[in-house]
């Protein structure tokens, strides 16, 4: 499977350093990375239009940090699919982590968001993952079992256009990684919790998301279940961004 690399620069970045950083991406040609993996950046929704334009032509897709799960309407301060996909938008981050804790986003609401990412042509790229305290208490499977279940009854036959990231809580921002075995060991568990939802969703691209680094990204991206990683930190700087794509 063609591997996937998302950055995702949170509440970061002004117009001149994103053009600082497009311009590293630019010139670092990741067009050599294309037969084997696609890559996407997530700025801030403000920057969206001047990075969309900034790359077009360019073999690096965009997409949002976040969406409203409405497509219009009274919602003040809410972002619709529909206005990005405008854009030229193509994916969608939704439940984030920092999403769910920080703005108490729940399962069903992120499940809503995913259908309406869909419903505006958008790629929903889904993220679970356990903290620290449920890992700890052996909850790890309960918990991604459970933010998956939302998101597969939810969408139908629609599984299948979607992206889910991996994050353990526990590991992002914080330079601790899943080893490659604990990050597969998870993503082997909603590949076939996918697949028994419905056997083509086999194939929905899993990324795994929590300090991935260059050093760390050739033995994550190696392992069978992991298509590709979502990177935060480390997209904020155009080399390692870079170097991580072609690991992928
Ligand atoms: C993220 O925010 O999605 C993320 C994985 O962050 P970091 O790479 O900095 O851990």
């Amino acid at each position: 499977m063609k591997k996937l690399v998302v950055g995702n620069w949170k509440m970061h970045g002004s117009r001149a350093s994103n053009a600082e950083l497009l311009q590293g991406l630019v010139s670092a040609d990741l067009t050599v990375t294309a037969p084997r993996a696609d890559v996407v950046v997530c700025p801030p929704f403000v920057f969206l239009s001047d990075v969309a334009a900034a790359l077009k032509g360019v073999a690096i897709s965009v997409g949002s940090q976040d969406i409203s799960a409405q497509a219009q309407g009274a919602f003040t301060g809410e972002v619709s699919g529909l206005m990005i996909r405008e854009l030229g938008v193509k994916y969608a981050i939704v439940g984030h982590s920092e999403r769910r804790s920080y703005h108490a986003e729940s399962d069903q609401l992120v499940a809503e968001k995913a259908k309406s990412a869909l419903s505006h042509g958008l790629v929903p790229i889904v993220c679970v993952g356990e903290t620290l305290a449920e890992r700890e208490s052996s909850q790890t499977e309960v918990v991604v079992a459970r933010q998956l279940k939302a998101v597969i009854d939810t969408l139908g036959d629609q599984l299948v256009q979607i992206v889910v990231a991996y994050e353990p809580v526990w590991a992002i921002g914080t330079g601790k990684t899943a080893s490659p075995e604990q990050a597969q060991a998870v993503h082997a568990l909603l590949r076939a919790q996918l697949k028994a939802a419905m056997p083509q969703a086999a194939a929905v691209p899993l990324l795994y998301g929590g300090s991935v680094k260059p050093d760390n990204a050739v033995e994550l991206f190696a392992q069978p279940d992991i298509d590709g990683g979502l990177i935060g930190g480390a997209a904020l700087k155009a080399a390692d961004f870079v170097a991580i794509a072609r690991a992928a």
